[in-house]
């Protein structure tokens, strides 16, 4: 009798695929892409996906079979399976970690996934078959239950496949931890039922109720209603015909009308019909047309152009050029810069066909992204989201657009798959043969350097849209300005100056300090010590808004101190400063206008960040102060001022990026002044201002500042020249982690010799208790990429042999940009 087998992919760091026996009907419905839940180990339960169906040899270990399969066709495409092996096997990591992290976790039940009821949905009981109505009672009277849970309930062991069932009914959801705590309610719709469509049998209707002048009048004003909204929402009806629920739930009840549900802010778009997009200004048109000569060339292209250059306008055209033949488009950016400004933007122009994909969505609302791309459904033929829409199952994708591709957060760097994703969708679109356009108002060294190079085309934009000037920058020197006295708290003279002129004119202002928090160091002015964070090698940050000492590495948070711990003195002093403190500054200073503060503390939930945004574009916010999350494709008609109120601290970050992030951070900040016809004012403060980086900012050198960073990466072994891996040790314990990070630096360098860097500590030598040491290798360009992984891998298999290291986390991350 012959055998049969397949290789299962579980979502789990195991290097190889797993092997189950299948009977051969089994064998003859299962594709590789397809879903099975598989029994793994003693007790547990995967969903696994099927990567091979074969007849070879068994493996070495005792196969056992399948629990259910999941699937009647694949979810994931081959092209997906291939795309993800080249990114296991890029950025060292397992197939089964690119799994979990591409797949919405909905399609991954497993042992330790929670079921919870939904109650956002309402569902006919009659559809449920009976073991799924015996889950759904269990979780009625309990709010959450674990698959093994339901094993018991059921007593069976193969229950994945009823749960599977029950998700797709809308009745349960897999728990999660949700970004968005704010859940939109439900809202009530009305409409009539089918068959009073009819001229005839509504005529009828009309007729009957005549008896009944309550009722017709709810129907007289639902038609009125319905001339106007396409939607008529039930308490809206009931106020209007001046009725009661009653009246209401007598029409229901009776077949007349009919009830339903819409979420009101769900991302579907219900606006007017598509509009189409604005003509492009003659410099876009050049561009727009360089851009299509440069894909006749070759497949991927940079635009350069700088802010308020309306790349959005020319992504838009060439999207719009795109649909026209059919296939699918994604369009990706960093999460912050997803904000519902650009998404209204995006459906103003393409209506229904744009969905929108983020990591953070909930499952339902993945899920259904997901199906839809794999079947090629007109609604999502524009896929607009964050790093993690490369995963979604495209059949037939024809362009990429990756925005703000210099953007750091592009790079995932925990849990494993450490992927850069600007990267890794490049290879995406060349799997489909698709056409790429990267944009950027200050690319990264990489691209620029690949550009240049001749590997991508190169279009240039240098005008701002509507004849607006770039802004006009100015470099504030503290140092001198405290001498003179001309500080007033963290203000200049010259900001203060330019902050009461532009709020005379009513415009806005954004002020800029890349720290949060009151002050990052507290000190004791009598010894010097500062108080520490106790797990980690920091000093703790003081918020004044809560009187807290705040560690900003792992959260731990204590109340601020009376007198120093070390010697006692009631000599506390605080040093440097963050947004809490200008925004308190900025109270005292401007008492008549309204502050509001944007960063990591008032922003949690998205909530919080597109509430700011509209109180910003609705001028209920005079002045603005906040982080970097400030400088990220915000688009506000009347800022004419930005500060920077102390441009030192970012261009002394210790990373060899600190230099180009300084100049890219600090002219997008910049950008957001004067998007219109007023030429914006840039305010930058600092105690270095005849640092070379502020030069370049301060005159949009681009060219410059790439040149000679480029060079000096060059001689420092660096990108673009070098390529870098970097391996992470980490142990709680300080000599294991010396002992194991210096082991392994040796075994490298044997055959990787000087290119091994290392271990040396982070400017942060212990998080959350653990201690932390790296090693860099540093590969050049032309050396084989792929041997000098060879090397890493085969020590990182006798590291792991070594008895004393087996507690020893290591970690590998491929261009650890
Ligand atoms: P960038 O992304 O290059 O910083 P945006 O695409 O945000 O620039 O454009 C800046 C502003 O100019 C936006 O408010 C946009 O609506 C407007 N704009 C750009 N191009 C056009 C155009 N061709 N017609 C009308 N408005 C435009
Ligand atoms: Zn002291
Ligand atoms: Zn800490």
């Amino acid at each position: 009798m012959p055998v049969y087998f397949i290789d299962v992919i579980l979502p789990i760091p195991l290097r190889q695929a797993f092997t189950y026996n299948v009977n051969k009907d089994e064998a003859g419905f299962l594709k590789p892409g397809m879903r099975v839940a598989v029994p793994f180990g003693k007790s547990k339960i995967y969903t696994g996906i099927v990567y091979a169906i074969h007849q070879n040899d068994p493996p070495t270990y005792e196969t056992k079979s399948i629990d259910q399969i999941l699937d009647e066709t694949p979810i994931i495409t081959a092209t997906q399976l291939k795309h993800w092996e080249w990114m296991a096997n890029y950025y060292m990591c397992t197939l089964g970690e690119v799994i979990r992290a591409a797949l919405p976790s909905a399609f991954l039940l497993e042992s330790e996934t929670i079921i919870t009821l939904r109650k956002d949905v309402e569902f006919d009981e009659g559809t449920l078959n009976d073991e799924e109505f015996v889950v759904f009672e269990a979780l009625q009277n309990q709010s959450s239950l674990h698959i093994n849970d339901i094993r018991n309930i059921l007593d069976r062991t193969h229950v994945v496949g009823v749960i599977q069932n029950l998700i797709e009914k809308g009745v349960v959801t897999v728990q999660e931890e949700l970004f968005e705590q704010y859940k939109p309610k439900l809202k009530r719709y009305l409409k009539l039922k089918a068959p009073f469509h009819e001229e005839a049998s509504l005529r009828e209707l009309l007729d009957e109720l005549s008896r009944a002048p309550k009722q017709r009048n709810v129907l007289m004003t639902l038609f009125m209603l319905s001339a106007t909204e396409k939607n008529v929402e039930s308490v809206l009806l009931q106020k209007k015909a001046d009725s009661t629920a009653s009246v209401i739930k007598t029409l229901i009840d009776k077949g007349i009308l009919e009830e339903y549900y819409l979420q009101k802010d769900r991302m579907e778009y219900t606006g007017d019909a598509p509009s189409e997009a604005k003509g492009l200004s003659p410099a876009q048109q050049v561009a727009f047309q360089e851009i299509e000569a440069s894909f006749k060339e070759t497949d991927i292209t940079l635009l350069h152009g700088v802010t308020s250059s309306g790349k959005t306008e020319i992504y838009v055209k060439l999207m719009e050029e795109m649909l026209e033949t059919g296939k699918q488009i994604l369009y990706i950016l960093p999460e912050i810069a997803l904000t519902t400004q650009l998404i209204s933007r995006l459906q103003h122009y393409f209506g229904k066909k744009v969905a929108v994909y983020h990591s953070k969505y909930s499952n339902n609302e993945r899920v259904e992204v997901w199906q839809q791309a794999l079947q090629q459904k007109q609604k999502a033929q524009i896929v607009i989201g964050a790093r993690s829409a490369l995963f979604l199952p495209f059949q037939n994708l024809g362009f990429v657009i990756v925005d703000e591709e210099h953007e750091p957060s592009f790079k995932q760097y925990n849990p494993a798959p450490r992927y850069h994703a600007r990267d890794t969708v490049l290879v995406l679109a060349q799997l489909h043969k698709a056409k790429v356009l990267m944009g950027s108002a200050t690319p990264s060294l990489e691209s620029y350097y690949n550009a240049k190079d001749g590997k991508y085309g190169l279009v240039v934009l240098k005008e701002r849209f509507g004849n607006v000037l770039m802004p006009e920058m100015e470099l504030v020197d503290i140092r001198d300005k405290l001498k003179k006295k001309r500080m007033s708290g963290h203000f200049s003279d010259r900001l203060l100056e330019e902050m009461e002129e532009a709020l005379q004119n009513k415009e806005q202002v954004i002020l800029f300090q890349n720290r949060r928090g009151y002050s990052p160091i507290v000190e004791c002015t009598t010894c010097g010590v500062s108080p520490q964070c106790p797990n980690c090698d920091v000093s703790l940050t003081y918020h004044q808004h809560k009187d807290q000492l705040r560690c900003h590495y792992c959260g731990y948070s204590m109340a601020m101190l009376i007198s120093c711990l070390a010697c006692g003195s009631e000599t506390l002093d605080s040093k440097g400063f963050g947004t809490e403190q200008i925004e308190e500054e900025l109270k005292e200073l401007f008492p008549n206008h309204s502050v509001a503060r944007m960063d990591q503390d008032t922003t949690k939930g998205k909530h919080a960040y597109a509430k700011l945004i509209e109180r910003m574009e609705d001028k209920d916010i005079d002045i603005l102060v906040g982080t970097q999350m400030l400088a990220k494709g915000l688009d506000f008609r009347d800022v004419s001022l930005v500060g920077v109120m102390n441009a030192d601290n970012l261009l002394n970050f210790p990373d060899f990026r600190a230099h180009e992030r300084s100049f890219q951070l600090l002219q997008q900040v910049a950008g957001r002044a004067g998007r219109t016809q007023k030429r914006g004012k840039v305010i930058i403060q600092s105690y270095n201002p005849y640092h070379q980086i502020l030069r370049q900012v301060s005159t949009n050198d681009y060219e410059g500042m790439y040149k000679e960073q480029t060079e000096e990466r060059y001689q420092f072994k660096y990108p673009p020249h070098y390529r870098i891996i970097k391996i992470t040790v980490k142990h709680r314990n300080f000599s294991t982690m010396d002992k194991a990070s210096k082991w392994f630096a040796e075994v490298l360098k044997m055959p990787l010799k000087e290119h091994v860097l290392g271990p040396v500590s982070p400017p942060v030598g212990r998080i959350r208790n653990e201690f932390i040491t790296n090693i860099l290798v540093k590969i050049p360009k032309e050396n084989s990429l792929s041997r000098s992984k060879g090397y890493i891998l085969k020590a990182q298999q006798r590291f792991l042999a070594v008895k004393e290291f087996s507690r020893v986390k290591l970690t590998v991350d491929v261009d650890n940009y």
